[in-house]
């Protein structure tokens, strides 16, 4: 068993989606067929938002509600730094700045109430929107924060890449599914094998804004529509003036707006469907994993902090906090458990430094990546497996 690697995270592919794949490509269509709006529907479902737009890749989802929530030049967002770069990538690629808040060193989520100090401390209108992140894929109490960007007329972006399936308890106590809509404008999924949903390369954005919605459709694939919202501009002048009573030919496409190629293909589709058809069993071997790290470390002196067992949790990440964590890691690598560190603060990364970011801006973040370390996650990961992983961090902290 030593020689087996156990990653923090990985894909679980079976038979029954090797065989959907295999049919898709065998079928008229490879790229915007029929699986595309079949996922889009389920996944939509699956959530309980209105809509949904599958795109190639969670980044591309991000830079696509950039730009559907019309970020420009020097405008200013909100986000954790404790996140992948994406989150706040998606700013700079529309030219706005981002403004790192802080998390809380208790959930490891965007601090609701250092970013409300900082709201308070410039004019309302300095800030554009939020974009929280559902980290390790606890979900962010959206309900709180939507009365927050309700004052100040901010957008909300959640992402939840790490989190399908997760929820959040609202004030009257009911489920509150990440992505449902309810609570953010638009909210962000991706399908990168080491997410619960595999798709190679994939994102999803869910919304229930039908005029967002279009925006988005339009801008996955260059801007252009066929849809009952073109405006008709070039048609009339190809009927030699005619503006009368316009039947669009089968041809007639407008591009309105500047977009991208963000189309992810039929095939991915179907293995998403086939992904998703799982979800739930996964989410529940994600649950118990969770649950049998918590029992077993949670009186261990070296451990200071874990996510522990939170109702509606989707638990992309097991995050622990521990003394000696370097050690630990190489340590646990030479016995080929290769755990990982999510995240290095989003601001201290160079980049990010070059706009003027520094130690000691994010103290909580800063505290919180000294100490965390990812352990291995998935849903085929053996409680054999898991106990081996528990059993070999005990045995560093005996051996120090
Ligand atoms: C994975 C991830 C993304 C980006 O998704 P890709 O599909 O890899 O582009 C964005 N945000 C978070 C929090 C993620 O974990």
């Amino acid at each position: 068993m030593e020689n087996k690697i156990i990653p923090y995270g990985r894909q679980h592919i079976t038979e029954e989606d090797i065989q959907t794949v295999i049919e898709a490509l065998k079928s008229d269509y490879l790229t915007q067929g029929p699986k595309i709006a079949e996922f889009e529907s389920n996944f939509a479902k699956y959530v309980g938002s209105k809509y949904a737009v599958a795109v190639t890749n969670g980044t591309a989802a991000l830079h696509l509600c950039a730009m559907a929530l019309d970020i420009k030049e020097g405008d200013k967002v909100i986000t954790t730094p404790i996140t992948f770069a994406a989150s706040a990538n998606c700013v700079r690629y529309c030219g706005g700045e981002v403004v790192f808040c802080d998390i809380d060193p208790k959930t490891y989520l965007l601090d609701i109430d250092s970013v409300r100090n900082l709201l308070q401390a410039s004019p309302k209108g300095t800030y554009k929107g939020i974009i929280p992140v559902d980290f390790a894929g606890r979900s962010v109490n959206l309900q709180d924060f939507r009365a927050l960007a309700d004052e100040y007329n901010l957008w909300i972006i959640e992402d939840a890449c790490h989190s399908p399936g997760g929820y959040f308890i609202d004030e009257i106590g009911n489920k509150q599914l990440c992505g449902n809509g309810k609570w953010a404008d638009v909210s962000v999924f991706s399908f990168h094998p080491v997410k619960h949903i595999a798709c190679g390369e994939g994102g999803m954005i869910t919304t229930n804004n039908e005029e967002i919605y279009k925006q988005l459709l339009r801008l996955r694939s260059h801007g252009i529509t066929k849809g009952d919202d073109r405006y008709n501009n070039t048609l009339a002048f190809a009927n030699g003036g005619n503006e009368e009573a316009i039947v669009y030919p089968g041809w007639y496409m407008e591009m309105q707006t500047l977009g991208f190629n963000y189309r992810i293909t039929d095939f991915q589709a179907a293995l998403g469907n086939s992904q998703l058809n799982r979800a739930d069993e996964g989410l529940e071997r994600r649950r118990e994993i969770a649950q049998t790290y918590d029992v077993a470390l949670k009186t261990k002196p070296y451990v200071k902090g874990q996510s522990g067992t939170v109702d509606g949790h989707a638990y992309h990440l097991y995050v622990l906090e521990v003394a000696d964590r370097l050690g630990l890691y190489n340590y646990l690598r030479e016995q080929n458990i290769f755990s990982q560190i999510h995240y290095i603060p989003c601001h201290l990364m160079p980049y990010y430094r070059d706009l003027g970011w520094n130690e000691g801006d994010m103290p909580h973040a800063e505290n919180y990546y000294k100490y965390c370390l990812s352990l291995p996650m998935y849903p085929t990961l053996t409680e054999e497996e898991q106990k081996f992983v528990i059993d070999t961090i005990d045995s560093f902290y005996k051996s120090r």
